[in-house]
């Protein structure tokens, strides 16, 4: 998991991204958090695209078997949950309120932009509108970021820590990688 400043993203990622998402990934600007073996889990996206649309999500998740768990706790009423624990719970309520500003924080850091000041993602800081966008940032923020977040991942029949992913078509060796040399790296 990791938040700004990224490392710089391959050109496998960005396949692995466009595969996970059936369209070309555009403007990623980081790789903030990855599946067990490796593969992108959440892509981190400029907050305004190269044709200037504002986008607020920094923390986009793309993982075909994480993104069909949050739909599936999505359905199952988990947001609804959230919402009453969010007006019962002045800690929860507070920390939701924090990840909020962080997340502005984190994606103002690499870029102010005027048309989305105090709009972060998922519904925060008030309401829970996206298990998708909330379990992204707290995969890539790490725990305790994002309460909502938290509950969704610990709910979820997925795990970052368990690979589930399907085969994106991408693995084509690359010579400069000695992972992918069946020499093991010791040629
Ligand atoms: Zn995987």
């Amino acid at each position: 998991m990791t938040r700004p400043p990224f490392e710089p993203v391959s050109e496998r990622d960005i396949r692995i991204v466009s595969a996970q998402l059936g369209r070309p990934a555009r403007d990623v600007v980081g790789i903030p958090a990855r599946c067990a073996c490796g593969a992108p889990t959440v892509v981190a996206t400029a907050p305004r695209l190269s044709d200037g649309t504002p986008f607020p999500t920094l923390y986009y998740l793309t993982h075909p078997v994480a993104t069909a768990a949050m739909s599936f706790l999505e359905a199952a009423q988990v947001m609804v949950e959230c919402t009453e624990l969010l007006a019962a719970d002045a800690e929860v309520r507070a920390a939701y309120e924090r990840a909020h500003r962080d997340y502005l924080a984190d994606r103002e850091s690499i870029a102010v932009v005027p048309e989305l000041v105090g709009i972060s993602a998922g519904g925060m800081p008030t309401r829970v509108k996206c298990l998708h966008a909330l379990a992204a940032h707290s995969l890539s923020a790490g725990p305790g970021a994002n309460p909502i977040g938290d509950i969704a991942l610990e709910r979820s029949s997925w795990s970052p820590d368990v690979c589930q992913c399907p085969d994106y078509g991408v693995d084509v060796p690359d010579p400069a990688d000695p992972a992918d040399d069946d020499t093991g790296g010791r040629a």
